[in-house]
Parts: C-alpha cells; structure tokens; sequence
C-alpha cells in the first residue's frame, strides 16, 4: 500500500512562513506550521498548524512522526528545538548554524575569525568590558543588542562614550555589539538557496531603507561585476565553512571606497528576496522547499527588471489603503493577513516589473506615493 505523503515543516507561521506555505501548496505538498501565536498569518493556511511554544515537548514529538524535514522562517527559533529534531528528521539549516546566526556576538567572531569583511566591532558582555570602550575616538558606533534584534529595533547610534552608557542601560540587555557606523554608499543582499553539493545565487539586490526598515528593493543591484564577484565569494565561503544547506540572505554594506562588509545574516528567506516571486522563474521560496524535497538544484534567472516595495502598517492609519493602484499590468500585491496593522508591522508588499528599471521605479514610486494620500 502506497504510504501516506508526509507534511514539511516550517518553525514561525509569519509572513515568510506564509509565502512558504502559499508554494509548497502550489507544488502539490502539505505544511505543518508551528508557531506560539494562535493568529499568525501562515497558521491560517497551513495544512496541520501546531500552536504551541519552540520547545513543547509533545509539538516537536508530532513533528518527528509526521514530517521528514523541517524548516525555519525566523533566526530566533531556540536552537535547541533544532537539535532535538535533526536526532530524527533533516532539518535546513543546520542548528549549529541558526545558533552562530541568532546571536550577533557569535556571528561577528565567525566573520572576523574566518577572515571575511565586515565592519569594525566590539563586544560588550559587562561593564569592564564597557570602560575598556573608554579611549574609542573615532566615533560614531552604532550600538546593538546581541539578540533578538529587528527591523532597527534594539540598536541605538552614539557619539560618544556618555551615550554608549547610557544606551547600554536603556536597551534592554547584558550584551551588545558596537560596531563603527559607516557611511554607506549602498546596501546589498546575495540569497543563495544552498542544495546538498550546489549553491544557486539569485540576482543579487539593491536595498533601500527606511528608518532602518526596509522600504525598497531594486533588481538587478547597480554595482559592479567586480563587487558581484566579491559578494559572491564571500556568501560561498560563509556557506561553506557553515556547512550550511537551506535559503540564506547575506545582508552587504558597499562603503565610499567601494569596500564590501557583511553587515548580517540571515539563516532563512528574507524581505530582501521577496522581488523573486514574480521576478525569477523560481523564487526563494521555492528553492526552500525544493531543498527540504531533496529536488534537483536550478538556476534563478531573472526574468525582468524588478521593484518591491514594503507596506507598512501606518498605511492603514484611518482606512484601509487604495489597492486598486495596485490592480495593474506587472504589478503584484502580497497581504500577509495580520490581525492588526501596527506602525511598523510589515502588512504586505507589492511587486512592480518593467523591461527598463528606471521605469519600474517610477512606477512603484508613484503608486507607492498614491498609497500614502490621505
Ligand atoms: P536588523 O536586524 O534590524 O536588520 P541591521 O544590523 O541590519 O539590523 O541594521 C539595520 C539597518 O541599519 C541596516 O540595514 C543599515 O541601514 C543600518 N546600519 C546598521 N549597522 C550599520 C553600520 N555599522 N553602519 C551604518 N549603517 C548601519
Ligand atoms: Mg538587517
């Protein structure tokens, strides 16, 4: 008798988790969703949705008997729910490293001692590590806390040690990074959908920022073929000396003087990629469920010049956003279904393709312009 097909599991039901499902659907396959928030967003579609914390017993037991594989949407999955399941089932990435990843300390001494480029940078773990900062005289630093950082929040910029002090006190943590703001010239990410003996790197993409939130991406990256190449090399070497299998995202700084750093990265699918939905024959995500499938690796191509641009929840201050903007040729809109559109919560995002990126922009500006009318 045929046995029964198993379900693939994903830890975090937000949107990333939700885009996940959304094509694994697509592909004829059934999701698993565990998430401790009952109203998440992919838990709403998942075919068997577990609302429970990371580390219940009895959910990562269900997990084991009904699934051959397991995924992430979020770093802040504990690393330990990961362990516990890769005793019995494969699990992309490899807890080792979500647990280098999670932790900003970890993963800035996995750069520097593997010799790979990222910004200047102090560990801060107690406050003799804090006065040892006291002779610092090139600032300014951008302080951070080591965990559980996002979209901006949990980092402060300072200028001096009196305002290192001070933030220290008021972010809520015992440990930071204190890394040398620079000035940016531009900020970059390499996805890369790492197979078992393949890497595919999608067309890298040009991000721009907002309040430290992502506003927009433009694809392809105005940079040249030698930062590609640089980009590239050192996204393989980070792979590789993580043995890492799954979707990551390697967030770039391009300095004035054209030096690449890696500012973070991300062990799962990112904002950043989310033009690859309608802009790449195959997306991240699903690359990220080809890999949990054991599928045959393929390349990304881009089909188009792309714009994404993010929706945020101040959109919905007083009324629900204009959509019809959206309703348009080459022109696609994502809502995530969250419950409650908070200032600053990522509520959705639109996609615009254009043979010529110049156009792209335009047109996104614009409808993104139009949104934003009152
Ligand atoms: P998050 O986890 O919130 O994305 P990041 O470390 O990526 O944290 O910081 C968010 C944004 O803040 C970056 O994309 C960049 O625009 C800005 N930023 C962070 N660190 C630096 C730095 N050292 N120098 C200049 N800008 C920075
Ligand atoms: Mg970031």
């Amino acid at each position: 008798m045929k046995k029964n097909k198993k379900l693939i599991a994903m830890l975090g039901g937000g949107q990333l988790g939700l885009m996940f499902t959304q094509k694994a659907k697509l592909m004829g396959e059934k999701v698993l969703i565990l998430d401790p928030d009952k109203n998440c967003p992919a838990g709403k579609i998942a075919d068997k949705f577990i609302n429970s914390e990371y580390l219940d017993k009895e959910a990562l037991q269900l997990i084991k008997d009904s699934c051959d594989s397991c995924t992430i949407e979020f770093e802040n999955i504990p690393y330990k729910t990961l362990q516990i399941l890769e005793k019995k089932i494969k699990v992309f990435p490899n807890s080792n490293a979500v647990k280098i990843l999670q932790n900003r300390i970890f993963e800035k001494n996995f750069l520097k001692k593997e010799n790979l480029p990222t910004t200047t940078f102090y560990e801060i773990n107690s406050t003799n590590d804090l006065n040892l900062l006291l002779n610092i005289n090139d600032w300014p630093y951008i302080i951070k806390t080591s965990t559980f950082g996002y979209d901006g929040k949990g980092q402060t910029i300072v200028n001096n040690f009196k305002e290192l002090r001070l933030a220290c006190q008021n972010l809520n943590s015992q440990s930071f990074v204190l890394e040398k703001k620079i000035t940016l010239k531009k900020e970059v990410s390499q996805i890369a959908a790492c197979y078992k003996n393949k890497i595919i790197f999608l067309p890298i993409s040009e991000n721009i920022h907002v309040n430290n939130i992502l506003h927009k991406s433009l694809v392809p990256a105005n940079i040249t073929l030698e930062s590609e190449n640089a980009i590239k090399k050192i996204t393989k070497d980070i792979i590789n000396k993580l043995k890492y299998e799954g979707v990551l995202c390697v967030e770039f700084f391009i300095d004035n003087n054209d030096n690449i750093l890696v500012n973070e990265i991300a062990p799962r699918t990112h904002n950043s990629g989310h033009y690859s939905i309608e802009g790449c024959n195959i997306s991240q995500f699903e690359h990220q469920v080809k890999i949990l499938l054991n599928h045959a690796p393929e390349n990304s191509i881009l089909l188009s010049p792309v714009v994404m641009i993010n929706l945020l929840g101040d959109l919905w201050k007083n009324r629900e956003p204009n959509f019809k903007l959206i309703d348009t040729e080459n022109a696609f809109l994502h809502l995530y279904n969250k419950n409650e559109a908070k200032s600053g919560r990522k509520m959705g995002h639109f996609t615009i393709k254009n043979s010529s990126l110049n156009l792209a922009k335009k047109i996104s500006d614009n409808i993104f312009n139009k949104l934003n009318e009152k």
